[in-house]
């Protein structure tokens, strides 16, 4: 990657025209202030906030979003204060830049305590300003870029647990895929170096052996659709590095994994999209078990294809993935699709989505309201904001993708309404009567049935809860009962 003032404004020149000077003038600034600084690597300091300016380029962000990632580190590492920043670009770039700068390591000791503190800090970002999370992400993205100066593999190793575990899964969720999986490789690099090598190898070997294929299909594809009127665009893509790694744990071998060569279908519109569907069935054969339409139920994070997954030539395996232009884009900005040439309505709109169609929001909130110390936010991100999922559905066919595998009854009928736990009686799933400690499965259909009359919760259902938010509530209605226990005792 070329870091120059010059490829920065040519880059953001594609998209903006203005505000240019800004972004001319922050570079100036932070230039000065990073004077005499310099990086693990013995360059200027200022080549890496402004690489970091130069990725936010590349997903089209707007003026103050590149002024802010230009200054991101002046606060924390220079005498520059908040003031100086807002007199000088104003409060919304004032507002990202501290929504960046980890909090002072003065006031907390302890180096574990201080990292839980920053992941609480840049996760609540949600509610001010999802562009401290952006910006944030970049951040990272670079330091993994250089992560190879960092001299202790110690370090190394931190380093990427911490982006795997919380950076990872908050590019995934806000939709930006190539950030995601760009963060993926590095980690996976630094974590297992050996694996690593191994995996990027059959990888490239499979790439140069299916290479001629690959084309062949796309052609074939191309003119099919064609053939029948339908205008489209067809590319194709190799899985990263470490999504074979994990495609593989427990299986086969590379050719047995159902999307590592997938190829995109772009088409016009939604009806192109199953009208296409239609005629690649025809010319290759489904395997059934991975079709998925995520146009009729998108992602949490709005990513929409129609996946179905075929037999090529000479039986290699092939995912094809139908869309249209706008969700190809969806798929490759996410969230910051929203940003266009107009700055302010661009984060408007990107912050009112945030709030009102992307779940990640709502959960960090939610953990942020359940968790004391920061110690238990990070539990709780971790251990069931980030986790896996199961899929289960209610009795009337809605979706409920938000209970981390392992949750049992117990924890849907909490997930509904906190009065449903409270009074559930009976439990079936899939027309069958289980035990509250059923642990639920994908695809399983639940069916909670409420008494006034029912016994309600006890001791014993802490231990079978798996998620926070039904043991929280199992414990209010336990101390409910201890209460007005204590106060029958009193009574005369
Ligand atoms: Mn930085």
């Amino acid at each position: 990657m070329e870091v120059s003032l010059d490829y920065l404004i040519t880059t953001v020149s594609k998209y903006n025209l203005k505000g240019l000077d800004k972004i001319r003038k922050a570079y100036d600034f932070a230039a000065l202030a990073h004077k005499n600084q310099y990086r693990e690597s013995g360059e200027p300091y200022i080549t890496h906030p402004l690489a970091v300016s130069i990725l936010l380029a590349r997903i089209n962000a707007d003026v103050d979003t590149i002024c802010a990632g230009l200054l991101h580190d002046v606060i924390e590492d220079t005498p520059t204060t908040k003031e100086d920043i807002e007199a000088n670009f104003g409060s919304t770039v004032a507002t990202l830049v501290m929504g960046v700068t980890n909090l002072t390591r003065a006031s907390i000791s302890n180096k574990a305590s201080l990292d839980n503190a920053n992941i609480r800090k840049l996760m609540l970002g949600v509610n001010k300003d999802v562009r401290i999370i952006i910006i944030k992400l970049a951040d990272r993205l670079h330091n993994m870029m250089t992560l190879q100066y960092k001299k202790d593999p110690e370090k190394q190793k931190k380093k990427s647990v911490e982006t795997l575990g919380i950076y990872v899964p908050i590019a995934e969720s806000l939709g930006l895929y190539d950030v995601k999986t760009e963060l993926e490789d590095k980690c996976f690099m630094f974590l297992m170096p050996e694996k690593y090598h191994k995996y990027s190898d059959e990888r490239k070997k499979y790439d140069e052996l299916t290479s001629g294929l690959a084309e062949e299909v796309a052609i074939k594809i191309n003119q099919v659709l064609l053939d029948n009127d339908i205008p489209n665009t067809v590319k194709y893509r190799l899985k990263n590095v470490y999504g074979i790694f994990k495609s593989l744990v427990n299986k086969g071998s590379i050719e047995d994994i159902h999307d590592l060569l997938a190829f995109k279908i772009i088409l016009d519109d939604i009806d192109a999209c199953y009208l296409s569907l239609r005629h690649v069935h025809e010319e290759y054969k489904p395997i059934p078990k991975y079709f998925k339409d995520y146009i009729a139920v998108p992602k949490p994070n709005h990513y929409q294809a129609i996946h179905t997954t075929v037999l090529g030539p000479e039986s290699h395996i092939l995912q094809m993935q139908m869309k249209t232009a706008q969700m190809e884009k969806v798929a490759k900005y996410g969230i910051t699709d929203f940003w266009h040439g107009d700055d302010s309505i661009g984060a408007k709109e990107m912050q009112n989505a945030l709030k009102q169609e992307y779940p990640i929001y709502h959960h960090i909130i939610e953990a942020n309201k359940m968790a004391g110390s920061n110690q238990e936010f990070v539990d709780l991100i971790k251990g069931e904001v980030f986790a896996e999922k199961v899929q289960v559905f209610t009795m009337d066919g809605a979706q409920v993708d938000d209970l981390v595998k392992g949750s049992t009854v117990i924890d849907f009928a909490y997930r509904i309404h906190s009065e449903i736990g409270d009074k559930m009686a009976a439990v079936l799933v899939n027309g069958v009567n289980v035990n509250f400690d059923y642990t639920l499965k994908d695809g399983d259909q639940v069916r909670i049935i409420t008494d006034e009359s029912a016994a309600g919760p006890t001791e014993e259902w802490l231990n079978i809860a798996k998620t926070a938010r039904a043991k929280k509530k199992i414990r209010e209605y336990l101390n409910r009962q201890k209460r007005n226990g204590q106060s029958l005792t009193r009574s005369p």
